[in-house]
């Protein structure tokens, strides 16, 4: 099925349900008025000469025209490139002309992001970029009224092998990378993982997470219009407390987080007022989730089935996901099983031989989901992608003898200490027992003797009674091998993350690599 004719199908099976619930302005679409509403901002960008093909950028926060852009250009199979909203004049000007995008919508403004002013600096330099809407202004307005009202906007011409979305991946580890992606690729993704937790029409379905990343728009926007679930918005971007009063308030039944949301939420004060019981599942993603946390989710949030999932963007992003009868061990301390229809193997990634289970090595993933390439990179996608279709993910990875998987960590984030190979993960996975530790991140630093050192960044649950390194390393003792005892301990406030919440190892590696022991 095309995104499109999926769509359809919802309209046509719950239109009365509710599809979509903006919680800061109070807006709300049925899934007939959301359909509706699709096919007139749909007629509009084929009225401004918008067609098949052209790449259309959406530079925004979270809001509900987002995703009338995301069903509107896929409708008419033009390919939404999502712009991350944290980006400056450089970066924005980097994927513009990068994607030969010739439409944009944007945000007016959001907190220090002015992204008219940006856009007015670079607008200039990109050629392909013929008309700017901006999301709540008079342009947005303009640019429907160039539509048919009531128009019926059909599949014709459109494949679902055709590509629909370049979605960049984190930058966790350095540049982000566009992946293209088909119809096929990404729906049948949000289907499977709606389906693995049991979606139905009842859902409604918290999203704190960015649009402009997969775990937004796929495990969030399009699981839900699979399955006939809602979407909510609780704020434009990430805000703990918008995000547990949007669940209270609209009796949410699932609620998206990758662990720093959930750990924000879980510490906020007031935290226990809060009327959570309408939640049954949710879906924990993004970097290693720590048991810790998954325990606390589920007895303190009433997440009775919440699932890990993991994936990655040049994916669809998911590829395994833990099954909500999944008892309470394999829920945390995996990230599950492979989804129906993909096949995964674990290479030791300097031979690339298959390891047997129970054998640490790199992740591949194979199967629909697979991208069809970076936009425009064909060097990168062959390094990522090898002639058997193998999705290399930079993972290290165990597959347990009953099939679940645990990543290890990633290949990059390996510290070599003297010798011995030491995963951060699971160093951190022990600190966060520790009851004066808040989050936890742990890096390799330079060291003359060592190579590398171990380094645990540590934002202190109270801030007035900070952890100590003695205390660290008592709590350690005994406990875990003697190379892998932190041997600096760096207290922040909080820690350097992407949009998509994830932590830059790189930039703690790089801001501490000179010493302060
Ligand atoms: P970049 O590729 O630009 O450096 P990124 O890899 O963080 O950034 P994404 O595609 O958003 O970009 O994230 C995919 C990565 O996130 C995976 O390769 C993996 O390292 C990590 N990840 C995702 N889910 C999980 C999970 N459940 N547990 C551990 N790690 C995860
Ligand atoms: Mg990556």
């Amino acid at each position: 099925d095309t995104i499109g004719a999926n769509l359809d199908r919802a309209v046509a099976t719950w239109p009365d349900r509710e599809a979509l619930v903006d919680v800061p302005s109070g807006r709300r679409w049925t899934y007939a008025q959301f359909g509706a509403a699709v096919d007139e901002l749909a007629s509009a960008l084929l009225a401004s000469g918008v067609v098949k093909g052209d790449r259309v950028g959406i530079w925004a926060v979270n809001c509900p025209e987002w995703v009338l852009v995301q069903y509107a250009t896929a409708r008419i199979g033009a390919i939404m490139v999502n712009i991350n909203p944290a980006y400056r004049t450089h970066e924005v000007e980097y994927v513009l002309k990068q994607a030969g995008i010739s439409f944009l919508f944007a945000s007016l403004s959001h907190k220090t992001s002015d992204y008219r002013a940006m856009v007015d600096e670079v607008r200039g330099r990109c050629a392909d970029l013929r008309e700017v809407v901006y999301i709540g202004d008079p342009s947005w307005d303009a640019l429907l009224g160039r539509g048919t009202p009531g128009a019926r906007i059909t599949d014709d011409g459109l494949s679902c092998d055709d590509p629909i979305n370049i979605q960049y991946t984190s930058g966790t580890t350095g540049f982000p990378k566009g992946a293209t992606l088909s119809h096929h690729n990404i729906l049948n993704n949000g289907y499977f993982v709606g389906e693995l937790i049991a979606y139905t029409e009842q859902d409604r379905i918290c999203i704190p997470v960015p649009y402009y990343h997969c775990f937004g728009m796929v495990m969030g926007n399009l699981a839900a219009t699979s399955h006939g679930a809602c979407m909510v918005i609780p704020a434009p971007s990430f805000d703990p407390k918008a995000t547990l009063e949007a669940v209270q308030q609209e009796r949410c039944t699932s609620l998206y987080g990758v662990p720093t949301m959930f750990i924000a939420e879980l510490n906020l004060p007031g935290f226990a007022s809060y009327d959570l019981s309408s939640l049954r599942t949710g879906i924990m993603a993004g970097s290693p989730c720590p048991v810790e946390v998954m325990k606390r989710v589920v007895a303190e949030m009433h997440m009775q089935q919440v699932s890990i999932c993991y994936g990655m963007t040049e994916t669809s992003p998911v590829s395994l996901q833990t099954r909500m009868d999944d008892d309470l061990e394999h829920r945390t301390g995996s990230v599950g099983r492979v989804l129906p229809h993909i096949e995964v193997k674990i290479v030791d990634p300097a031979t690339g031989v298959t390891q047997p289970r129970g054998t640490a090595g790199e992740l591949c993933t194979r199967g629909y989901s697979v991208m069809l390439g970076y936009w425009n990179e064909p060097e990168k996608t062959a390094e990522a992608v090898d002639a058997g279709r193998w999705m290399h993910t930079g993972d290290l990875a165990v597959m347990r003898e009953d099939g679940y998987v645990e990543i290890v960590g990633r290949i990059k984030d390996m510290i070599i200490r003297g010798g011995e190979n030491i995963y951060p993960r699971e160093i951190e996975e022990f600190l966060h027992a520790h009851p004066k530790i808040q989050d936890v991140q742990v890096v390799g630093v330079p060291h003359d003797r060592y190579g590398e050192e171990v380094l645990a960044c540590v934002i202190p649950l109270d801030p007035a009674d900070p952890l100590t390194l003695d205390e660290l390393q008592t709590f350690c003792q005994g406990r875990l091998a003697h190379y892998k005892v932190p041997t600096r301990l760096q207290l922040l406030d909080s820690f350097p993350m992407t949009v998509s919440g994830k932590v830059r190892k790189v930039e703690l590696r790089e801001r501490f690599a000179g010493g302060q022991r």
